[in-house]
């Protein structure tokens, strides 16, 4: 006789739930967002994060009361399965990615060094914040959020699109950013500010810190570029740090071996400028990517604010014959 039940219940699948590594307010409050929809949708699933939260997502988890999620370096000693948001380059991911199965991926950046064996949920849209899709996935099913998650949700599509000045911003994320304001409560623009500077007080964080916080590597036809992001509300501090960042920057380089380029942009929330410093063996493809000089290591990008539109592609373009 053949059972159309599973005759094993004692198997329930667990879901951890994670963005990237150097995780920013997205990955962290997508996290926390996606193991509640999972929830939702009957399955368990616990939100962790790759690395400790940065100040700003701080401040947003202590403004909604919510704990920060456990820290894990491995996850397949723990699960079998796992959600992925705000992230899907393995290079950005967990160790041991490749010995676990990925059912969901909720992402808006490229798609780059990820496959899988198994058919899988696999949804992105290139807006300006996972939170925002994820906001979309909690209307289309008619699930109510909580005032918390809500919070977080707008921390993170403020963080993304630095309160909507940044150009991955779409009309979708204003519209998610101001029905979630209303559930958590809070004024959006004076919400969004508070948030926003209690991310740029660098004067504590050690050249590492500031190096390492927000970066990400990339595969770029086969070469690998580190790209970290800082925001400041004006360029003097910073800069007054720049040998001593750029010294930091060529140890990582040498220490890592296997990179072609590693950038620091730096960013003003407020005049939405950067400006980037490099270590590598050739600025050729970063002059081409930005149509500027690199002078003493550091390149002016006006009008830049997004790695992920406006640093990553150019550079990828660049260094693709
Ligand atoms: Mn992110
Ligand atoms: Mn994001």
């Amino acid at each position: 006789m053949v059972s159309i039940f599973k005759e094993d219940y004692s198997f329930m699948t667990k879901y951890l739930v994670f963005g990237h590594k150097n995780p920013d307010t997205d990955t962290i409050a997508s996290a926390i967002a996606m193991s509640y929809f999972l929830e939702k949708q009957g399955e368990e699933a616990e939100p962790v994060a790759l690395g400790e939260v940065n100040d700003e997502t701080a401040f947003a988890l202590n403004y909604f009361n919510v704990s920060a999620p456990r820290v894990v370096t491995t996850v397949a000693n723990e699960v079998s399965n796992v959600a992925l948001v705000d992230h899907n380059e393995s290079v950005q991911s967990v160790e041991d990615l490749s010995e676990v199965t990925v059912d969901y991926v909720v992402d808006h950046h490229r798609i780059s060094g990820f496959e899988t064996a198994q058919p899988l949920y696999y949804r992105a849209e290139p807006i300006g914040c996972t939170a925002t899709i994820l906001f979309k996935m909690f209307v289309e099913h008619s699930y109510d959020i909580p005032k918390a998650i809500a919070g977080l949700m707008l921390s993170a599509i403020i963080s993304d699109t630095l309160l909507f000045k940044s150009p991955t911003t779409t009309n979708q994320d204003e519209n998610a950013a101001i029905e979630l304001s209303k559930i958590a409560d809070v004024n959006l623009e004076v919400y969004g500010m508070d948030l926003l500077k209690s991310g740029t007080d660098l004067s504590s964080k050690s050249e590492t810190e500031l190096l390492n916080s927000d970066a990400k590597n990339f595969d770029m036809d086969g070469k690998k570029v580190r790209i970290g992001q800082v925001n400041v509300v004006d360029f003097e501090d910073i800069l007054a740090r720049k040998s001593a960042l750029l010294d930091q920057m060529a140890t990582e380089f040498m220490a890592a071996g296997d990179l072609e380029l590693s950038v620091l942009i730096i960013t003003d929330i407020l005049e939405s400028n950067s400006i980037g410093l490099v270590v590598g063996n050739d600025f050729a493809a970063v002059e081409k990517a930005f149509k500027v000089p690199v002078v003493e290591q550091q390149l002016e990008l006006p009008g830049v604010v997004s790695r992920k539109k406006q640093v990553v592609p150019q550079l990828t373009e660049s260094y693709t014959v």
